[in-house]
């Protein structure tokens, strides 16, 4: 597929690739420049919840652009943001819900641990600065997200550069970081986060911070009930704030609107991004609770932190009109009901797959996990590269899948994730899953 773009001047994350050039895309499909079509499988990086080509999310950005493109945040304020924030409240699940937009994934987090830190402060608790993460977690590039990833493979290069953060094994019960079984663990990788904060000193933590669902690092690997209630248990006894990163999870894409909601849990803090805009603009999101907002606000009147681009104009725009869209075609309802066929479909067809080792999600969020010995979990030589090179092969096929690697031990460990626009039918479905199978025989059949 040689797709190589003349001119050159593109740093690309992945250098030795050739990219296709895409030209447009239409519901589940994108197209590029020499009539090829493809199937977008995880909605790139799980962001295109709504789907390629709406107009009324593409008009709306257009027209706010034109009404007028950006105000400074410390300055003025719009309809748009106000009507935006207000829209989205009514989803949070968090009481009397605030938010402050941002425009990326990472931006978020960002936001999200400092307001953390702010909010402790106001509390009257300002030895409160450490917060907690998990191992095998993705939140974000820059340095203080990166901090508090669990990702080795894309920490270790810049460890030397950024303060860590101490991390806890996640609720991984297909390869369970200390060897026990769901429910007769009682849930120690719960209890975990009870033993670093006692550890470290109660006084000293401010958050907690997790995807509800693992996404990215480990592919959609869906924590057993009882997780998350024990969790915010933990958090309330120590005056631990939790925060969720539902960047991946939101939206929708997990059959809630939030994925919390699968517990009925209340978070303090909420990180969105993705779905949020459905990538029509890069747009993230910090939301925590109305009390604390007007904690800060009585405590020291402002929220220390900046950003030329928050509460960005077009962003409430586009993330109303996202919103709008999500509601209007009831597309929640589509989640749930097509989750349940593409959750069908996948095991029907790849569980008996010979290097396939776990499948899991919920909604239309999936993970594979691949392995190279199914009864001893062995992972493929990292070498191989496995994931990428399903996922290269789908595309010459098609189909764009979102493969991950390095899971396991911060080298080796393959999985790949399915996501697609919420509009997607079950014809497509049985197509994706079809060109998927292919491309995993393809590929299997040059390992053996
Ligand atoms: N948090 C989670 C759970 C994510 O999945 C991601 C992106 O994959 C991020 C944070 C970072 O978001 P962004 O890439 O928009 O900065």
């Amino acid at each position: 597929m040689p797709h190589k773009h003349p001119f050159g001047h593109v740093i690309y994350r992945r250098m030795a690739h050739d990219h296709p050039v895409i030209t447009h895309g239409q519901s589940i499909y994108l197209y590029d420049d020499e009539g090829n079509s493809y199937i977008d499988g995880s909605g790139g990086a799980l962001v295109v919840n709504a789907g390629h080509g709406i107009e009324s999310i593409a008009n709306a950005i257009a027209q706010q652009a034109a009404d007028v493109a950006y105000i400074h945040p410390t300055m003025f304020t719009s309809s748009v943001l106000e009507q935006y924030t207000q829209a989205l409240c009514e989803f949070l699940p968090l009481s009397d819900g605030r938010s402050y937009p941002v425009t990326s994934g990472s931006e978020a987090v960002e936001t999200a641990i400092k307001l953390a830190r702010q909010i402790q402060v106001a509390k009257g608790e300002s030895n409160r600065h450490i917060v907690i993460s998990r191992w095998m977690s993705y939140h974000g590039a820059t340095l203080g997200a990166l901090a508090v990833t669990g990702k080795e493979k894309m920490r270790n290069l810049y460890l030397p550069m950024f303060k860590d953060v101490p991390h806890i094994p996640p609720p991984y019960c297909y390869r369970c970081p200390y060897d026990l079984t769901h429910p007769d663990c009682d849930l120690r990788c719960a209890q975990a986060l009870e033993d670093k904060i006692t550890e470290l000193g109660t006084e000293h933590i401010a958050a907690f911070l997790a995807e509800p669902i693992s996404g990215a690092t480990i592919g959609a690997v869906v924590p057993p009930d009882g997780y998350w209630p024990r969790i915010r248990e933990i958090c309330d006894r120590y005056g631990v704030l939790l925060i969720a990163d539902e960047i991946m999870t939101g939206m929708g894409r997990t059959g809630k609107w939030f994925a919390v909601q699968h517990w009925d849990l209340e978070a303090d803090i909420l990180t969105l991004g993705k779905g949020t805009s459905s990538g029509y603009y890069p747009l993230g999101v910090t939301a925590t609770r109305g009390a604390y907002v007007d904690l800060i606000a009585e405590n020291s009147g402002d929220f220390v932190h900046g950003g030329t681009y928050s509460h960005h104009v077009v962003g409430a725009a586009a993330g109303l009109a996202t919103l709008k869209y999500l509601q209007d075609h009831h597309l929640l309802k589509e989640v749930n009901k097509k989750g349940k066929f593409l959750e069908r479909t996948l095991r029907k067809t790849l569980s008996e797959q010979p290097f396939v080792g776990d499948i899991r999600g919920k909604g239309l969020m999936w993970g594979v996990e691949l392995v190279h010995d199914k009864a001893t979990k062995k992972p493929f030589n990292p070498a191989h590269k496995i994931a990428e090179q399903i996922a290269d092969e789908a595309l010459t096929r098609g189909l764009i899948i979102y493969p991950g690697s390095g899971s396991v031990d911060g080298t080796a460990g393959d999985h790949f994730m399915i996501g697609p626009p919420f509009c997607i039918n079950e014809i497509e479905i049985e197509e994706m899953i079809r060109i998927l199978n292919t491309s995993l025989q393809t590929i299997f059949a040059r390992s053996e």
